[in-house]
């Protein structure tokens, strides 16, 4: 597994320029908060995406989201997991270049802290164990996203979905909300 991992935080590094790309470097950052972090970048690059990222053990293990989150627990969302990306990277907004991976503008669609749910026999399954399973089950104190989240591996790709609980909705929140919870910029105001 600590094999796995650095490879992971390696691609992150091998994908990127840092003379091009105004992205944060791995940097370890002291975490503001007790409980772990969770991000949602909404990405304008070759496709819109949204991308999940989630504290876990000192990194960001991430998913791209092509529809982005939904609230409607009837509405299960293709997440396609990516390479761990830095602490640093949970706040970063703003402009990659062209010729660099990834190019296009990202913002903070969305960022808090999370609290794993997931149990077995009455116990708390550490995160580590989660992602390895391929079974994830969070609450989410974010600004956008409240409340039980999954994410559950099927086969190569995971399924993101909402939990049945007070703060689902049949809301279109990605349509709804479209500003950087950091800033209050849009996509085109960090663009310009
Ligand atoms: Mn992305």
């Amino acid at each position: 597994m600590q094999k796995a991992k650095t490879k992971k935080s390696k691609t992150y590094e091998q994908k990127r320029d840092f003379s091009k790309t105004p992205e944060p470097k791995p940097e370890k950052i002291n975490p503001q908060f007790k409980d772990p972090l969770f991000t949602v970048q909404e990405h304008h690059a070759s496709h819109i995406h949204w991308d999940l990222r989630l504290e876990i053990d000192g990194v960001m293990p991430s998913w791209a989201l092509p529809k982005g989150p939904s609230l409607d627990p009837k509405v299960k969302r293709l997440a396609v997991q990516t390479e761990d990306h830095p602490l640093s990277y949970a706040t970063f907004e703003g402009v990659i270049p062209e010729s660099e991976y990834g190019a296009g503008t990202v913002m903070v669609w969305d960022y808090g802290t999370y609290e794993n749910t997931h149990r077995k026999n009455n116990k708390l399954v550490p995160m580590e164990q989660c992602l390895q399973d391929g079974h994830i089950e969070v609450v989410f104190h974010g600004s956008k996203l409240k409340g039980g989240f999954v994410l559950i591996k099927i086969k190569e790709n995971w399924l993101f979905f909402k939990k049945n609980d007070v703060f689902a909705s049949k809301e279109d929140i990605t349509k709804t909300h479209t500003k950087s919870v950091l800033t209050e910029r849009t996509i085109k105001h960090i663009k310009n």
